[in-house]
This record gives C-alpha cells, sequence and structure tokens, in this order.
C-alpha cells in the first residue's frame, strides 16, 4: 500500500525515527533522532556522500571511525555507529541537550571565572584523554562545544567532531575551509601561515581562544576583514578586559603563544595555578 498513507514520520534504516533539525554545520545537518528498539534519544549527523569522497580520504574514513568508536570519555560525544546510504553518511552519536556552550555564554554574557575553570577542566581533560590515545580534534570551536543540560551553574561539556574533522576534512591545512565553515577565529597562527603543524599545539591555541571567549563575552582576536583577522591571529595580542584575573591572563597567554615550541601543553596546563585553584582547595577540604 505504499503512497496510501501519507508518512508523519521518517524511519531510517528501520532503526532511528528522525525529529527536528537541530544545527547546521559546513558539511552536515544534525537531527534529533529516537533509537526505535532501546527509545534512546540520539543526534544523528547527515553528510553527504560525494562531498566527503570528494576529499579523497573515504578509504582512510573506515579505520578512522573505527578509531572514533573507541574514544569513550564523559566528555566527547560518543560516536555510536556509522550508517551509510548510496548518497548519505549518517553519525549516530550522544544527544547533547543542553546545545551550544556559547549560547550560554551569550545569555551569560561572560562566565564567572569560577564556572570558567569548572568547563576548562572538562575540556582539558577530554583532550588529554583524546591526544594520549593519538586523536587531536583539530577543529575546535564554539559550534564544537555542546552541553549535556541546560544546567547553568554546574554546566556538563560535551565536545563533538573529535577526529572527525581529520578524517572529513582535507589532510592539508586550508586556512580558507575554515573561513567557509565560520570563523577563523580559532585558527592557531601556524595554521594561517601554512608551516607544518602538531594537533596537539593547534588544540591548545584553541583552548586559548574558547578560554578567553568564556571568560570575556567576546573574541581576543575579531575583525571584518579577514586579512587584518589573520594579522592579529599571527601577533597574538590580546587586550584582556579588566575584570580578568592575573592568573587567568597568564595562562591564556600561555596558551595564546604564537610560537607552537613554546606554547604550554597540556602538562604545563595541569600545573597551571589558575587551573589549580579549586583542585587544590578540594584536596585541603577533602
Ligand atoms: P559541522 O561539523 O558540519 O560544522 P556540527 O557537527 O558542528 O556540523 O553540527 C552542527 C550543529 O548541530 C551544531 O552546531 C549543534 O548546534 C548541533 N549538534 C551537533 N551535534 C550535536 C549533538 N550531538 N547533540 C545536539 N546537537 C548537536
Ligand atoms: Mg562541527
Amino acid at each position: 500500500k505504499p503512497g496510501c498513507e501519507p508518512r508523519a514520520t521518517k524511519v531510517l534504516f528501520g532503526r532511528y525515527e528522525l525529529g527536528r533539525l537541530l544545527g547546521c554545520g559546513a558539511f552536515a545537518k544534525v537531527y534529533h533522532a529516537r533509537n526505535l528498539s532501546t527509545g534512546q534519544s540520539v543526534a544523528i549527523k547527515v553528510i553527504s556522500k560525494p562531498r566527503v569522497m570528494r576529499s579523497g580520504l573515504a578509504s582512510n574514513l573506515r579505520r578512522e571511525i573505527l578509531a572514533l568508536r573507541r574514544l569513550r570519555h564523559p566528555h566527547v560525544v560518543r560516536l555510536h555507529e556509522v550508517l551509510a546510504s548510496r548518497t548519505r553518511i549518517f553519525f549516530v552519536m550522544d544527544l547533547a541537550r543542553g546545545g551550544e556552550l556559547f549560547s550560554l555564554v551569550s545569555r551569560c554574557h561572560r562566565l564567572p571565572e569560577p564556572v570558567a575553570r569548572l568547563l576548562f577542566h572538562q575540556l582539558i581533560s577530554a583532550l588529554s584523554f583524546c591526544h594520549s590515545r593519538g586523536v587531536f580534534h583539530r577543529d575546535l570551536k564554539p559550534e564544537n562545544l555542546l552541553l549535556a543540560d541546560d544546567s547553568t551553574t554546574q554546566p556538563f561539556l560535551k565536545i563533538s567532531d573529535f577526529g572527525l574533522s581529520a578524517c572529513l576534512a582535507p589532510s592539508t591545512p586550508n586556512p580558507l575551509l575554515s573561513t567557509i565553515c565560520g570563523t577563523p577565529a580559532y585558527v592557531a597562527p601556524e595554521v594561517l601561515s601554512r608551516n607544518p603543524y602538531s594537533g596537539a599545539a593547534v588544540d591548545l591555541w584553541s583552548c586559548g581562544v574558547i578560554l578567553f571567549v568564556l571568560t570575556a563575552g567576546f573574541l581576543p582576536f575579531n575583525d571584518p576583514n579577514l586579512m587584518n583577522l589573520y594579522r592579529k591571529i599571527r601577533r597574538g595580542e590580546v587586550r584582556f578586559p579588566r575584570w580578568a584575573s592575573p592568573d587567568l591572563r597568564r595562562l591564556i597567554s600561555r596558551l595564546l603563544d604564537t610560537n607552537p615550541q613554546t606554547r604550554i601543553t597540556l602538562d604545563g596546563v595541569l600545573t597551571d595555578p589558575w587551573f589549580r585553584i579549586d583542585l587544590d582547595e578540594q584536596k585541603l577540604t577533602a
């Protein structure tokens, strides 16, 4: 009886009932969906296949995806499975119910340092976990930082797209690509200069931009003119808002070191005074 009844819902592969659109990226659309056998809510990222194929990395994709599926961390959006039709690839993943972190920041104008520190601890713990397994994000930016729920005082970060940018984007760094995708404001200077770069150092630079935005409420490097923006990033000069504490300023400056060789590493962050504040206090009260 095909065509007799209007289809109210769309079911993918007999397994997932597709719901509303959650968001659009440069290459993908993300939908709310429900796993019909478990009732679990998930997010499904739909990517049109030809685009992935054109990037010439289709053969790597399967191997990369296997690695990503093993990447389990509370602050990393978990990839449940990957499905494919003739024209599309579907990434089934954890649903982040709280939406994008930066809508929280814009709602609050800026976050108090203790809340920003909590989020930064979560970000660094996810990064340490993934980096130690040889997976780098390379595309840390607001759209990829999601929240598990709506709490504003106890936010729970979920990083999305871990490792995906590496297997979906061309392997040669192309700063213009990030322009097409959105803002290059989070891109490290060595990527802009097309110098060889390490995924670890690039991720740490982005963490510096993120920490600045969380606590200041605006971008450290910003300019409507792309060339001016690139120049500002390469110079790496940051003007801190007056409310930023000295310890916070020092950590951000160490993250936004334009020289990737001297830029702070994850180990450095773990012993940084601003990073340690609550951790050391917890230890004293424990
Ligand atoms: P792209 O990689 O093409 O930029 P994204 O993965 O960033 O696409 O997804 C686009 C948008 O969809 C995000 O900015 C976010 O708002 C939403 N989104 C992505 N993943 C999830 C998820 N797991 N849970 C909830 N919303 C999501
Ligand atoms: Mg993304």
